[in-house]
């Protein structure tokens, strides 16, 4: 069941996304070659609980920590782990979600570790472009084919691939909430966005195939064939004429620079 926000609730979703890119953003200040994704993952941690806030994926599903960090051709849910060392030329998604006043926020970003190749920067880019097509669609009225369709289409269109077997989400009271919102679709069709609904919108893109295999940590998800994935989520408040942008990623961007 869709469950509709008021402007209150709305209000309390921004805070939790605040949250999370601001502690995004202290990931952004740490995140180097030589660290590790543990490191990263107890920077995330304390700042989340020194907002008051508490970290919503730790313990969902028996998940052991705060982040999910996927190194290059890992999609999502990696696992921080103090074996992990960041590598120059590496890129890392970090996903992060935190809860205060019951409402939780979640957001995501593919960081570069140093230099990165060309391809790849450019893998990052379409993927974070995608993000903010898809939510130029996000408005009342719309439906939820014609996200999918924005984000597929300018993906595909650089002959990237599109991850089929995970997906966006409503998102509110739960991290995760009816509908599923996923990043490949026809215009016009699938659920009609109405006012008030609140959603998780994260294309995860591929160099190569779409296909994904589980690790044998029962979390981690890769690319079939080794090549590299980006993953960029915000999470939105449908309204009339205009999504409003919950997360931010200007946090990170002032640490990092903009992709
Ligand atoms: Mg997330
Ligand atoms: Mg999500």
């Amino acid at each position: 069941m869709i469950y509709l926000k008021t402007e209150e609730e709305i209000e309390l979703l921004r805070q939790s996304n605040l949250i999370v890119s601001t502690a995004l953003a202290e990931v952004a200040k740490a995140i180097r070659p030589g660290v590790t994704t543990l490191e990263l993952d107890a920077i995330a941690e304390k700042c989340i609980r020194d907002h008051g806030a508490v970290p919503a994926f730790l313990g969902y599903y028996g998940f052991p920590n705060t982040l999910c960090t996927s190194l290059n051709d890992q999609v999502v849910h990696g696992i921080p782990s103090d074996k992990v060392v960041l590598q120059e030329g590496d890129i890392l998604s970090v996903d992060c979600g935190a809860t205060i006043h019951g409402f939780v926020g979640d957001s995501a970003y593919t960081f570069c570790i140093g230099e990165v190749s060309d391809d790849i920067k450019l893998l990052l880019r379409t993927t974070k472009e995608s993000l903010y097509l898809g939510i130029e669609q996000a408005v009342a009225g719309n439906r939820l084919g014609d996200i999918g369709y924005a984000v597929q289409s300018h993906c595909e269109s650089r002959g990237f691939s599109v991850v089929r077997d995970m997906v966006g989400h409503g998102v509110g009271k739960e991290m995760h909430e009816d509908p599923q919102v996923p990043n490949t679709g026809r215009r016009g069709n699938g659920v009609k966005l109405r006012k008030g609904m609140t959603i998780a919108i994260e294309p995860m893109i591929t160099v190569g195939t779409y296909r994904l295999i589980y690790e044998k940590d029962g979390w981690t998800t890769r690319t079939a064939d080794r090549k590299w994935a980006a993953h960029f989520e915000h999470s939105i408040a449908i309204r009339e004429g205009k999504a409003d942008i919950l997360s931010t990623f200007d946090y990170i961007e002032q640490v990092v620079g903009v992709l």
